[in-house]
């Protein structure tokens, strides 16, 4: 069984509005109900204290006693407020007891109060209780008077109405703060389901290939905006994907059809017999049929590096050894070309596959080549740092304007300029050097301004 998180935060709300009303409803009650119950015990003190009090202010100085029928009216008084007294002499004889005076009464009283408290709190343990007390009279013990009530303590009905009337109101605090709790919890659950709503209509949209349909709406919740800018991103991220792929089969064809179209004028013409079978004509057939080699070995190369089961054919390198290499086998174009090229010192040794480093650097150095005029410079700076190698390569060509400069890694992109001239190849040869770099776990950059050159930065790790 599924259910909306709508329903679950509603209800966790409401759970945990019962669980703390309910305890804090049973703690206040216990702690109150205790404090009640110390303050009757603390009543029924002082009402024996203040009976006390009465008989002590009874006695007759000049007769040395305590007159009965004074006795009789602050026992009788006492016993209508559930007091049995009984006073005896300083000798012990009885001089008045409620008992004597009227037993049933007594009996009457103490098994009402009995059934009271039974009927308010059947778990009560009560019985009757009773107290002895001095009567002092300057300080010299005239008598005892002893205090019979129902104890440890009763309620009379004020005071059960009081706890009663406590009881309702933490009930209806409790049922005041749950339905709050409901009311926030369905505020709460909509205002943090409806975004997650949202990217879930997002993400369908994604899966149907509707990569347009962004999410415009922000929460101040960290999480869900982090997941709408994430759909965001996957959608946009997508469709980036999407036109590449387009783009890719549209540039593969339109790189295809320049040589293909030149073969075919070129054959065609040799057929009709419009052009004579000359070494140069075929040189010119030659030159494109080696145009789409190098386009299709590209190709290859590309989507052999893509493959995620590439393996590195890793070896200790040494930097200066294989830039010099390959500048060597550059060597007539660079004479041609009248361009210096140069490389540090040092040898920077690493670990890494060696073909494949073999085919940045010549795909650099032959950029450069093919884009600086001649009497230029090629310079190869490589430095050691602290896990990492620095490969900086740069030349003063004719440079990369901004606008093209932050594509210029990406498969069959070429400057308008480059695409003009007969120059440029197909424009795989920096997406080839950026994927080797990669599987390398390394990075690449590159600054250029035009009519001053271009610098290509790469750190790979050492190992
Ligand atoms: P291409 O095969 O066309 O050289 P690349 O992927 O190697 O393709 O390069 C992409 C584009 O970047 C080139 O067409 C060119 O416009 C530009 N570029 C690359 N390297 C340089 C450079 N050293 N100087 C100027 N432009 C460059």
């Amino acid at each position: 069984m599924k259910y909306s998180l709508k329903l679950k935060l509603t209800l966790s709300y409401a759970l945990v509005a019962l669980l703390l009303v309910a305890s804090v409803s049973l703690i206040s009650n216990i702690f109150l109900r205790n404090q009640f119950e110390q303050y009757i015990i603390r009543q029924q003190e002082s009402k024996n204290e203040e009976v006390v009090s009465q008989i002590v202010q009874q006695y007759k100085k000049d007769a040395k006693e305590f007159p009965v029928q004074a006795l009789e009216t602050v026992g009788v008084s006492a016993l209508e407020r559930g007091m049995i007294v009984k006073v005896s002499n300083s000798s012990g004889a009885s001089l008045w007891d409620a008992t004597v005076h009227n037993n049933g009464l007594c009996h009457q009283m103490l098994s009402d109060m009995a059934n009271n408290m039974q009927s308010r709190s059947p778990n009560f343990k009560g019985s009757y209780e009773e107290k002895s007390y001095p009567l002092l009279i300057s300080g010299v013990k005239e008598g005892t008077v002893s205090i019979g009530y129902y104890g440890p303590f009763y309620y009379s009905n004020n005071d059960a109405e009081f706890i009663n009337t406590l009881n309702r109101m933490l009930v209806a605090v409790g049922i005041v703060s749950l339905m709050l709790a409901i009311l926030i919890g369905i505020y709460m659950a909509s205002r943090i389901s409806s975004p997650i709503a949202k990217a879930i209509g997002a993400a369908e949209n994604i899966a149907n290939g509707n990569y347009n349909d962004k999410i415009k709406i922000t929460s101040n919740t960290l999480e869900l905006n982090k997941l709408i800018q994430s759909i965001n991103s996957l959608s946009f991220e997508l469709e980036n994907q999407e036109s590449l792929r387009k783009r890719l089969t549209a540039d593969i064809a339109h790189e295809l059809r320049t040589p293909l179209a030149a073969l075919q004028g070129n054959v065609e013409a040799l057929i009709d017999g419009v052009y004579l079978p000359s070494t140069e004509r075929f040189e010119s057939c030659h030159e494109e049929i080696l145009r789409l080699t190098r386009l299709v070995a590209d190709l290859e190369r590309l989507a052999q590096l893509e493959d995620e089961n590439t393996v590195l054919n890793k070896s200790t390198v040494d930097l200066k050894e294989l830039s010099e290499k390959v500048l060597k086998s550059f060597e007539a174009e660079l004479f041609r070309k009248q361009i210096k090229a140069s490389v540090s010192e040092e040898s920077v040794l690493l670990t890494a596959d060696s073909d494949k480093l073999r085919r940045v650097f010549v795909n650099l150095i032959s950029n450069s080549l093919k884009y600086t005029p001649d009497g230029g410079r090629i310079d190869i700076k490589l430095s050691k740092l602290k896990d990492t190698v620095k490969i900086d390569l740069s030349d003063n060509g004719t440079g990369i304007s901004k606008e093209d400069l932050p594509f210029i890694f990406e498969r069959f992109y070429r400057t308008d300029k480059s695409r003009n001239s007969q120059s440029g190849g197909a424009g795989i040869g920096l997406a080839i050097v950026k994927k080797i770099i990669e599987i390398h776990k390394g990075q690449i950059s590159v600054e250029s301004e035009i009519g001053r050159g271009t610098r290509f930065v790469i750190v790979l790790p050492i190992q």
